[in-house]
C-alpha cells in the first residue's frame, strides 16, 4: 500500500508559470549578487500597490521581504521580545510559533479557542488573559489548522481590547489570505482602530501562491520596527536571491491567474472532505471558510481499541495507528493545543484525497470501545 500523507503544510500545486519565467529571466540576466537587505525596490512597491488597491496605507519603506514568513516571525520576536514578555497566542495554533519561540526571549500564552464558538477569540476571553506582560498578540487569520476567518467586525472587537494596552504589538499572520471559500479575508490594517504604530501584517508567498520552496515572505508594519527587523536580518542573512524576489514580483502583479485554478480544485476538494468526514460517526469538525485544512475532532474514538487490543489514548496514538497500519498521515492536534483533534491538509491531489478519507473511514469503523 502505497503511502499518502495529508500532514504537509505545503500544496502539491505547481508554482505560477510567471513566477518559474521571471526567476529563469532574472538569472539569465545576471541577477545573481547580493541585493539590498530590506528587498527590491520592484517587489516592495507591487505589494505596497497590492494594499493600497485595498484601501491600506502602505509604503515600501514599511515593507522587509524575508527569507519566509518563518523568518518574518523570528526577526520580530527577536526585535520586539525581552525577557518576561508574554506573546499571546489564541490556540488551536501552528506549532511552528513553539519552535520559533525556543530560540526567542519571552514565552507563549495561549487562549483557547473551541469549535463550538467557530474557533473565534472572543474579546472576553482576551480581556481575561491581556496584562502588563503582554508584548504581542500573535493572530492566525485565516487560521491554521482551522482554518476560520474572522469577519470585518470581529477584529474591530479585538482591536477594541488591545488598544488599552499601548505596549502591545498586533501580529497578523495573514499566509493564507488569497485562499479562502466565501468571504475574503479582510486584512486586520484595513480594520478601524488598527494602530499604525502597533499593528504588524506578516506574509508570504508559500500557501497562497504554491511557492513554499522559493523562501519568501515579508513584513508591512511600523517603519522603525521593520528597520529593526532589516538589521537584523542584514547580520544574520542578508536580502532574498534577488531571482526569487523578481518572481515573487511577477506574481503578485497578476495574482488572480494563479489563484483562480487553484481555488477552483480546492474548493471542490473541500467537499469531497467535507462529505467524507460528515459521513463516519462521531466526528466533529468545523467547515474551513480559508486555508486548506480540516481539523477534526476524534474524541470519540480515544480510549477505543485496535483489533489487537491495544488501546490509543491520544490523537498522536491515533495518528500512529493510522500511519503504521492504514500509510496515512495526518498531523496529531496535540501539536496545535487540540487535543483529540488532528489536522487533514485537502491540498493534495483527488485520487489521493479519496483513497486517504476511504482509510480514514475504515481505519475509525474497526476501532472498538
Ligand atoms: N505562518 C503560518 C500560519 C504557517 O502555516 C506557515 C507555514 N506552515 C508559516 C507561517 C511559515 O511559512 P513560510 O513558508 O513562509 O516560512
Amino acid at each position: 500500500m502505497e503511502h499518502i500523507t495529508l500532514a504537509s503544510g505545503g500544496s502539491y500545486f505547481r508554482s505560477p508559470g510567471a513566477a518559474t519565467a521571471a526567476a529563469i529571466s532574472s538569472l539569465r540576466e545576471g541577477h545573481t549578487t547580493y541585493g539590498p537587505t530590506e528587498g527590491t525596490v520592484g517587489l516592495r512597491t507591487a505589494l505596497a500597490k497590492r494594499y493600497q488597491n485595498e484601501g491600506i496605507e502602505a509604503s515600501p519603506a514599511q515593507i522587509l521581504i524575508t527569507p519566509g514568513t518563518k523568518q518574518a516571525l523570528f526577526n520580530l520576536f527577536t526585535v520586539l521580545l525581552q525577557e518576561g514578555d508574554e506573546v499571546v497566542i489564541p490556540t488551536p495554533a501552528w506549532f511552528g510559533f513553539h519552535e520559533l519561540m525556543k530560540y526567542s526571549k519571552g514565552s507563549i500564552k495561549t487562549i483557547e479557542t473551541k469549535l463550538l464558538d467557530s474557533y473565534k477569540l472572543t474579546p472576553e476571553a482576551l480581556q481575561e488573559i491581556l496584562s502588563e506582560r503582554s508584548r504581542i498578540l500573535l493572530l492566525t487569520n485565516p487560521g491554521n489548522p482551522t482554518g476560520k476567518v474572522y469577519s470585518k467586525e470581529e477584529l474591530e472587537a479585538i482591536l477594541q481590547i488591545t488598544n488599552q494596552y499601548p505596549n502591545l504589538y498586533i501580529i497578523s499572520d495573514e499566509i493564507y489570505d488569497f485562499v479562502t471559500y466565501g468571504r475574503p479575508v479582510t486584512s486586520l490594517l484595513s480594520c478601524e482602530g488598527a494602530s499604525a504604530e502597533r499593528t504588524i501584517l506578516l506574509n508570504g508567498f508559500s500557501k497562497s501562491f504554491a511557492m513554499s520552496g522559493w523562501r519568501v515572505g515579508y513584513i508591512l508594519g511600523p517603519e522603525p520596527v521593520v528597520k529593526k527587523c532589516m538589521d537584523f536580518q542584514g547580520s544574520t542573512f542578508s536580502g532574498v536571491s534577488i531571482f526569487v524576489q523578481d518572481a515573487a514580483e511577477a506574481t503578485i502583479k497578476n495574482p488572480d491567474k494563479a489563484l483562480a485554478p487553484m481555488l477552483k480544485v480546492l474548493q471542490e476538494n473541500r467537499t469531497i472532505m467535507q462529505q467524507a468526514l460528515a459521513a463516519i460517526p462521531k466526528v466533529k469538525f468545523y467547515v474551513p471558510d480559508g486555508a486548506y485544512y480540516f481539523f477534526p475532532d476524534f474524541s470519540h474514538y480515544l480510549g477505543s481499541n485496535k483489533t489487537t487490543g491495544k488501546t490509543l489514548n491520544t490523537s498522536i496514538e491515533l495518528c500512529q495507528h493510522l500511519s503504521q497500519d492504514f500509510k496515512l498521515d495526518l498531523v496529531p492536534g496535540d501539536y496545535f493545543g487540540g487535543a483529540g483533534h488532528a489536522r487533514m491538509s485537502f491540498a493534495v491531489e483527488q485520487p489521493k484525497l479519496q483513497e486517504a478519507m476511504q482509510r480514514l473511514q475504515q481505519a475509525l469503523g474497526q476501532l472498538t470501545h
